[in-house]
């Protein structure tokens, strides 16, 4: 396969590319967290909620406030139809009716929920099953709030069954089947990429021309902040109240997955939600991720991809990646970047 050809038309990021290394600026491990939050303009309509068990913020320009007061509601009710959809937490979601009934037979699914699936095992392909969302065969078995890790026999016995070719596709009949009972399939990893996507495309709809859409660590903005770039922090990953980056934007999607989001530490261990598919157990070796594309989609799959791969084969995968940069903060605490931002350290 060629990993060169893109799921979609992915937009150049060249230009954008020059202006990452020129307006890049690397704060240091500093917080400046203060920068974020100027206020808005009298034309700047922002609107604030939370769904798919994270923070939403919209931001967008729009002289006309009914228009944007449109706007804004359509994003967050669009936020939560695809978290009634695809949760697997919800008992009554499409997805949760495919994790009951795609073990036994072949399930008819919306064309969105197949375009997802087909999307993930394309990115799984990609990146050799580094993303898979048969992960949560085992993963489905952590509860990080209580503090729960799957016992050693339930992870051996499942740790097989993690493979995104048992998620058996019919494209021409919007058919999905599981090959094997005991798959189970969490979109966690793509899904709010999916949202924070569907959501600009809403805005775009209303003529907006500058916006920005951010769910937890998956943001996307259109255009720029009226003649100045916009301004994304990357958290830093062991200080909630700093920023270890801020990354100066316009027109691109940053998603940035980190071992500090839902975890917690045992015996000098990080248990945290991201797993390794190939041991069942937390990935090891960079401690956040950050990835720099058009397409939303893209960006959060590849954040959770390339924090599996660690950091030497990850950053190798995207240097392969038209349109694609990265930014590594390894387990020693060392940033690292693709080439397209080369010259920033
Ligand atoms: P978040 O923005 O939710 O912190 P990430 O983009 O970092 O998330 O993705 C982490 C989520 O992806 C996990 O909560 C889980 O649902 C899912 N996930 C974990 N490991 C994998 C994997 N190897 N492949 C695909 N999805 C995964
Ligand atoms: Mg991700």
């Amino acid at each position: 396969m060629d990993i060169r050809r893109l799921p979609q038309a992915m937009c150049a990021l060249a230009r954008w590319r020059m202006g990452w290394r020129d307006l890049l600026l690397q704060a240091g491990l500093l917080g400046l967290v203060g920068l974020l939050a100027l206020p808005a303009q009298a034309q700047w309509h922002e609107r604030r909620a939370t769904a798919m068990g994270t923070s939403i913020h919209v931001e967008l320009w729009s002289e006309e406030a009914d228009v944007a007061e449109q706007a804004l509601t359509a994003v967050i009710t669009e936020m939560h139809r695809i978290d009634a959809e695809f949760s697997p937490y919800k008992k009554d979601s499409q997805l949760s009716r495919l994790n009951a009934q795609a073990p036994k037979g072949w399930v008819e699914v919306s064309p969105e929920l197949f375009e997802l699936l087909a999307r993930s095992a394309w990115v799984s392909e990609l990146t050799s099953g580094a993303f898979d969302v048969t992960y949560a065969s085992v993963g489905r078995y952590y509860n990080y709030r209580d503090r729960e890790a799957p016992d050693a026999k339930t992870l051996e016995a499942l740790v097989q069954h993690i493979n995104y070719r048992n998620v058996e596709l019919r494209p021409a009949t919007s058919e999905v089947r599981y090959a094997v009972e005991q798959v189970y399939v969490d979109l966690g990893g793509i899904a709010k990429g999916h949202a924070v996507d569907q959501a600009i495309a809403k805005i775009q709809a209303f003529g907006i021309t500058q916006a920005s859409v951010a769910a937890g660590g998956d943001s996307r903005i259109i255009g720029d902040r009226r003649g100045q770039p916009w301004t994304v922090g990357v958290r830093h990953p062991r200080d909630p109240e700093a920023v270890a980056v801020l990354l100066p934007l316009e027109d691109t999607a940053v998603s940035t997955s980190g071992d500090y989001e839902r975890y917690f530490d045992a015996q000098g261990v990080r248990y945290h939600h991201i797993l390794d598919p190939s041991t069942g157990s937390s990935a090891k070796g960079s401690v956040s991720v950050t990835i720099l594309g058009a397409q939303s989609l893209l960006t959060d799959a590849l954040s959770t991809s390339v924090f599996v791969l660690g950091p030497d084969k990850g950053i190798d995968l995207i240097n392969r990646l038209e349109g694609i940069d990265a930014i590594v903060i390894d387990a020693s605490g060392q940033m690292r970047y693709s080439d397209g931002l080369a010259g920033l350290e």
